[in-house]
């Protein structure tokens, strides 16, 4: 038992990605991150594991996949992500502990616990999508899910390299939609650690992630001095501001 390469991993996710995108994203199957900080994910390593040599996937004991788990999380006493992956994410991964795939395995593996990942094309046949998002995860999570945990400014994908900041692997934050209002509910947007700081509450975003206002007199005043704001639109917000103070709007 040795740990896969980098390159492994990558390949054998990038694979998974393709699959995801063409076919299980629109099931509904749950977005799983290769990374957390700068680790791999037990989900992604144990998904890695399984779809190695994709669509000719072989049955592996929960021994084996522990012992590999272990090369990444020596602390771990039992992997319970193969299991999660399929009735709780979405992914078809069959276990010799769920009935009504008995007879499809070796003899060998009776008694023991096992998986296969089936396919990608598919999601588990007893995955359903709408019950999470009744019970699932904090509000942060289900926002999150609404973007495909992407960045709604940016589109980079959560716990995948940034795409501007390619060296730095993307966090999704809470980024405000309006500055102005606190940030709950439909005013959360999920920003990446880059975009929600470069905002500093200079904007206002549409639940799309699209700038459509500025909040701050600083970025006007910025923009007439640099003439993105020519002096033809300069003079057009005086007047503006100027009939707002006689009609003692402001
Ligand atoms: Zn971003």
């Amino acid at each position: 038992m040795r740990k896969l390469t980098d390159e492994e991993i990558e390949q054998t996710w990038r694979l998974i990605q393709e699959y995801y995108e063409r076919y299980l994203s629109e099931q509904g199957v749950k977005r799983i991150s290769l990374r957390k900080g700068s680790q791999y994910t037990k989900d992604a390593l144990v998904l890695v594991y399984l779809a190695q040599g994709y669509p000719n996937t072989r049955w592996v004991s929960k021994e084996e996949l522990t012992s590999f788990i272990r090369l990444y999380y020596p602390q771990t006493p039992d992997v319970q992500q193969a299991r999660h992956l399929g009735p709780q994410k979405g992914y078809y991964v069959l276990s010799t502990r769920r009935g009504n795939h008995v007879g499809e395995f070796s003899e060998e593996l009776r008694g023991e616990s096992a998986y296969k990942l089936e396919t990608l094309e598919r999601s588990h046949p007893n995955y359903h999508p709408e019950r999470r998002s009744v019970s699932g995860g904090d509000e942060f999570d289900f926002i999150k899910e609404r973007y495909g945990r992407r960045c709604a400014t940016c589109g980079s994908l959560e716990g995948e390299r940034n795409f501007r900041y390619p060296n730095s692997i993307t966090q999704l934050q809470k980024g405000h939609r309006n500055p102005r209002k606190p940030l709950q509910g439909d005013n959360i947007i999920p920003q990446c650690q880059f975009c929600n700081r470069a905002d500093r509450n200079y904007w206002v975003y549409d639940e799309r992630g699209r700038v459509v206002g500025v909040a701050s007199a600083k970025v006007v005043i910025r923009s007439i001095e640099k003439g993105y704001i020519n002096d033809e639109e300069a003079v057009r917000i005086l007047e503006y501001l100027d009939r707002r103070l006689r009609r003692r709007q402001i």
